[in-house]
């Protein structure tokens, strides 16, 4: 777990599951944001449950695949409300039978709400905005905060690499618009925050990812 402070704003990440999917979650002392909470792992249970008394507690889910959205069912069974691109629907938590042996549940839910392109999300200072990037899966988005020049891009951008384009739903040449429309939305200072691995500034990922050069 890393945690740092920004203003009204701890942002901690949580590796979690066995495909070690980071988990976000920004907390203000009376509201939470948790995104992409993909596996019940001790320590990310630990710490919701230090949060289950805020009034406001928000799932938000870069897409549906389940390892990113598998803690979900029980979050919500505890008044957390999550929300997803209405594209992502149809994937929602559902698990392959290969990776059912890893531990992760078949476990459709559907209790949630469904947010677009442009929609945003505030807590304390800080303004989520939801871009729409398709192509790792049809629902996929990425959420830019623009002051503190953050970008939780899911699995449609890594440092070093990018999201598969070869799961159901999936496209490569929708994916590659996305990353195309992502290099006029983020500055060279913004740090990328992924669904999977470390994070890097933009100004980085140009340099050393190889699906980003022309
Ligand atoms: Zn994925
Ligand atoms: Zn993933």
């Amino acid at each position: 777990m890393q945690r740092s402070k920004i203003d009204d704003v701890i942002l901690e990440r949580f590796i979690v599951g066995p495909l070690e999917v980071n988990c976000y979650l920004l907390t203000t002392e009376d509201s939470a944001i948790l995104i992409d909470p993909g596996f019940a792992a001790d320590e990310l249970r630990k710490r919701v449950e230090s949060l289950n008394h805020l009034e406001s507690r928000m799932i938000l889910l870069t897409h549906g695949h389940f390892d990113h959205t598998g803690f979900c069912p029980e979050l919500v069974k505890k008044g957390w409300k999550a929300g997803i691109h209405p594209d992502d629907k149809l994937l929602l938590n559902r698990v392959p039978p290969d990776f059912e042996g890893l531990g992760y549940r078949d476990e459709p839910f559907e209790s949630y709400v469904t947010f677009k392109e442009g929609w945003s999300f505030n807590i304390g200072s800080m303004t989520l905005q939801v871009i729409h990037t398709p192509g790792h899966s049809p629902g996929s988005v990425c959420f830019i905060e623009r002051k503190r020049r953050w970008a939780f891009t899911g699995d449609t951008l890594f440092a070093d690499s990018i999201g598969r384009s070869d799961l159901p739903g999936g496209d490569e040449q929708t994916l590659m618009q996305s990353l195309e429309r992502l290099k006029g939305v983020l500055g060279p200072e913004t740090l990328v925050l992924s669904g999977h691995g470390g994070r890097a500034k933009f100004s980085t990922i140009l340099r050393i990812n190889p699906f980003l050069q022309d």
